[in-house]
């Protein structure tokens, strides 16, 4: 099967950008690209790119997709407070929730270009159900390159931690639960549909045993390390107090600097932290939108990028980044850097490449993914900049970055359309929308079935 995208402008992310070309799919991989119309090829369908910018599909690569059904909550908290509010609320998560909060998730990246999304899910509370299997369907639904990490914690409040006791596990319960996951659903196949990674929540959640032999197991399946790293002041204390190190330092000290490992946030990095992850290939997902909700800080994304880190963009959990996608955490991490640094500090350009190549760095997959060329996945968006309301910016890729996010004609992943004309083509589009509102109410109503009243304890 041959799909030819034609009259579009085409910024390829690695090459020049063609103002007006075309891109030839073959299968699930794209075939060639170039200036003006395509090849005659008989049996071909055709897209009409006219009025769009193609990009390489946007990569998530850092997401809890089952806190779609907790949004809106703690809504002036720092992250340790917020965390403190939520656990009892997700507490009483079962698989039904997730898999509702999993599908509006991945619909709603979908819908705004994102075809590789990460999911990092580690609250497991016993007797609810699959809840790793739940997000998985959810994600064979909506048709998304899924990378899933699961994640664990086992430092409950009486063994130091933040979280209470009754939603971490045993450490040999999480890890055999972990090798279950990559032995059932790891596909380290180059069309791979699903990744697993591993995934103990952070420094403040995990033990260092849990922290050391995950990375053991990790290395032994052949799959990625991701956990959440140097996000507030407070994180940085408590590593202080407990451990005598900084997160980087303490990380390095248990083995879990390398090309194998992506950090969500990064945000507190001291000049020889940001040269440690750089002289290590550690990579680091960024996430504005949910930095900025919970006051935690502005990473250093431009000196990161200037000493050689790898960063890609994560959207965080919908219950400290609400509705976000990795199209508004472009923009997010532009304006955050330009207030930071100046209006040097990152381009429209450099913004795209972190939501593209430098998320697929994050999941191991440069080679498959994240740029427009010919060998590599068909994923691609056709954004409408062009547009009754957004063809004022003459420049397709600013339109994109510098604004809102611009409507969306269509979404291709792997040469599959997942969206077309602002609705998913997968699956039903309003049954997906309303499974996250369906999750979100089963929530509340299994947390005040525990006593929790979310009304006095958590909306504030
Ligand atoms: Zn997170």
């Amino acid at each position: 099967m041959t799909l030819l995208i034609e009259n579009v402008h085409v910024a390829p992310v690695v090459g020049p950008e063609i103002p007006s070309g075309h891109i030839v799919v073959e299968g699930d991989r794209i075939a060639a690209l170039g200036p003006g119309p395509a090849p005659a090829t008989p049996g071909a369908r055709r897209v009409d790119g006219s009025g769009c910018l193609a990009t390489p599909g946007l990569v998530n690569t850092h997401h809890h997709l089952y806190q779609w059904a907790s949004q809106g909550l703690a809504q002036d908290a720092t992250l340790f407070e917020w965390l403190v509010a939520l656990y009892d609320v997700w507490a009483a998560m079962d698989a039904e929730v997730v898999r509702g909060a999993a599908t509006a998730g991945l619909g709603w990246l979908a819908l705004a270009g994102c075809t590789t999304s990460s999911d990092h899910h580690y609250v497991f509370p016993k007797g609810r159900g699959d809840l790793f299997a739940a997000g998985v369907e959810a994600a064979r639904e909506i048709g998304v390159r899924f990378h899933p990490a699961r994640g664990s914690m086992d430092r409950g409040r009486s063994r130091g931690g933040l979280p209470p006791d009754e939603v971490v596990e045993e450490l040999d319960d999480a890890l055999a639960a972990t090798a279950e996951a990559v032995d059932a659903y790891h596909d380290p196949s180059p069309s791979s549909m699903l990744r697993v990674a591993v995934a103990p929540c952070s420094p403040f959640s995990a033990s260092a045993e849990l922290m050391t032999r995950s990375a053991a197991l990790a290395r032994d399946k052949g799959v990625r390390l991701h956990t959440h790293l140097a996000e507030t002041l407070d994180e940085d204390e408590h590593c202080m107090e407990q451990f005598g190190l900084r997160p980087v330092d303490y990380m390095d000290k248990l083995g879990w600097l390398g090309p194998d490992v992506w950090l969500a946030h990064a945000v507190h990095l001291s000049d020889a932290d940001i040269v440690k992850l750089a002289r290590t290939g550690t990579g680091a997902a960024h996430c504005p939108s949910s930095n900025g909700r919970l006051g935690a800080g502005i990473a250093r994304v431009s000196e990161m990028l200037r000493q050689g880190a790898n960063v890609g963009l994560g959207v965080d959990g919908s219950a400290s980044s609400e509705l976000t996608s990795p199209a508004g955490e472009m923009r997010q991490a532009l304006l955050f850097q330009r207030a930071r640094y100046g209006p040097g500090a990152l381009s429209a350009r450099q913004a795209l490449e972190l939501a593209t190549l430098g998320g697929a760095r994050n999941l191991g997959r440069e080679a498959e993914l994240g740029s427009l060329e010919p060998g590599k996945l068909a994923d691609v968006v056709l954004w409408r900049t062009g547009g009754p309301f957004t063809a004022a910016v003459a420049d397709p890729v600013c339109a994109l970055v510098f604004g809102p996010p611009p409507p969306v004609a269509r979404v291709l992943v792997g040469g599959r359309t997942v969206v077309e004309d602002g609705e998913l083509r997968t699956t039903s589009h309003d049954a997906a929308g309303r499974a996250g509102a369906d999750a979100h109410r089963r929530l509340m109503r299994l947390a005040a079935e525990r006593g929790l009243s979310a009304d006095r304890e958590i909306h504030h």
